[in-house]
């Protein structure tokens, strides 16, 4: 992180800004009802039990959380599961996530790294254990509110300690996950996280992205590209959507008042071959200061010429009125 994750320390305009009450699920909110909104967008849902890699834990609803269920992971909450565990839990069971032992033991074991490693290199503002598991694990998570598929290509721009991509790779573990960060000691945590945890099929790659975007091997490639906390939405479109495919989304989560930047992005959209697609506020427990998910649609191909390099970004951002 972080200093400009939720919790951290805000910097300009790559302060993770956000918005509005919500409802729960996408699934609910993007439905019939609502005609044109989320149009296009998959709907959250549960993936099967037999789609996971091993049984899954069933996660009850935070008033029948048994705390034996904790005690059944090698590296347990504590059998008395606190607030925050407990929130944490029901947040998984609103999203359709059932966690198996094996991922309950990755989350654990990337909470202790991560705050361990913190203690040397500048990863998250966020110290409390309690917190990492809600304002980075389930918020990073609330992606699977707008998307959520069995397969699926995905890259996490500016991905610091690896938030939001590590923890749904954790959750999904068939998705291809690329972990894109400028800073080197952060790529060498990814790479240590990613070692530690047995993942497959997910890289941290160094770089930045308005370089990276011009290699074939990632150009118009991903189903999905995501970024917490790392600039505006005008600069964060111009840096995605040359990733992003004909028809893939990109999911952009926000916090805080956002109207300007919000029709700026909005006017940047245009220029980069990307449209509009809901405003997703993000309703789950623990979480409820106002976040929401900005969701775009790659509609036509990204003209060469984006992103342009970071002082020309930096000099004349698009969408200005
Ligand atoms: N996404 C993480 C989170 O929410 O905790 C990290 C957020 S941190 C405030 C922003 C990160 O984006 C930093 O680690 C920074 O090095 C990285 N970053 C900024 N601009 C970038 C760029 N153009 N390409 C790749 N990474 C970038």
């Amino acid at each position: 992180m972080s200093e400009d994750s939720p919790g951290g320390r805000n910097k300009g305009g790559g302060k993770y800004q956000g918005g509005d009450k919500p409802r729960p699920y996408i699934s609910r909110n993007l439905g019939a009802d609502k005609p044109n909104v989320g149009a296009g967008l998959t709907p959250a849902r549960q993936i099967s039990a037999a789609q996971q890699t091993s049984p899954a834990l069933e996660i009850p609803p935070a008033q029948q959380t048994s705390p034996a269920l904790f005690n059944s992971a090698q590296q347990s909450f504590p059998a008395h599961v606190n607030p925050a565990q407990q929130t944490f839990l029901e947040g998984l069971h609103q999203l359709g996530v059932k966690l198996t032992e094996q991922q309950l033991n990755q989350f654990l074991q990337y909470r202790q790294e991560l705050l361990d490693w913190n203690t040397r290199i500048n990863l998250t503002a966020i110290s409390d254990p309690d917190e990492v598991l809600l304002k980075h694990f389930l918020d990073s998570l609330s992606l699977l509110l707008v998307y959520d598929a069995h397969h699926a290509r995905l890259l996490d721009i500016g991905a610091g300690a690896g938030f939001p991509g590590l923890p749904l790779k954790i959750v999904r573990p068939h998705w291809q996950v690329v972990l894109l960060e400028a800073t080197g000691k952060k790529v060498r945590f990814l790479q240590h996280m990613i070692e530690a945890l047995q993942l497959k099929d997910v890289e941290a790659v160094h770089g930045r992205a308005e370089e990276l975007a011009h290699k074939a091997r990632y150009r118009a490639s991903f189903d999905v590209v995501t970024a917490r906390a790392v600039a505006s939405l005008s600069t964060l479109l111009e840096y995605a959507a040359p990733f992003c495919r004909i028809g893939g989304q990109i999911i952009l989560p926000k916090k805080g008042e956002l109207a300007e930047e919000l029709a700026q992005g909005k006017r940047a959209a245009k220029q980069v071959g990307t449209g509009f697609k809901a405003d997703i506020p993000v309703s789950l427990p623990g979480l409820e200061d106002g976040r929401r998910l900005l969701v775009w649609e790659q509609v036509s191909t990204c003209p060469e010429q984006f992103p342009r390099s970071g002082g020309v970004m930096a000099k004349k951002p698009l969408g200005l009125p």
